[in-house]
């Protein structure tokens, strides 16, 4: 499955649309049911509307009704080396709405990977329970 997850997200990251920075990202979240959603970046001329390839995988999931629990890994794909890690938004993102221990697979066309979770990448993460 989790090759499946990572085939996901390449096939997702050709979708990026990247017109300013050409810096594709694609993502794929897993789901319990053995469903997959993909997502990929989306840029705008007004740079900072930006959406990440992760948030819209995620954002997705939420959409058609799942919820965090329902999310059992995620996977990111790049072209660049060493594979392209979550950026802060992305992080405090992941922190709230995927269960803090799901692997996370950083993968490149290298054939590169890292596995991380949402805590590793968000230690000290700000949450509900902050509040
Ligand atoms: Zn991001």
């Amino acid at each position: 499955m989790k090759e499946k997850l990572i085939n996901a997200a390449f096939a997702a990251q050709k979708n990026a649309y990247v017109p300013y920075s050409k810096f594709k990202i694609g993502a794929a979240v897993l789901l319990r049911d053995g469903k997959i959603i993909q997502g990929a970046n989306i840029e705008n001329a007004s740079y900072s509307l930006t959406m990440c390839g992760e948030r819209n995988a995620v954002y997705r999931a939420y959409c058609e009704g799942y919820k965090k629990d329902d999310i059992v890994a995620l996977a990111i794909s790049s072209n660049c080396r060493p594979a392209a890690t979550p950026c802060g938004a992305c992080r405090q993102v992941l922190y709230e709405l995927i269960p803090e221990n799901t692997p996370i697979y950083l993968v490149n066309s290298y054939g590169d990977e890292i596995e991380t979770t949402p805590k590793e990448l968000l230690p000290c993460g700000f949450s509900k329970e902050s509040l």
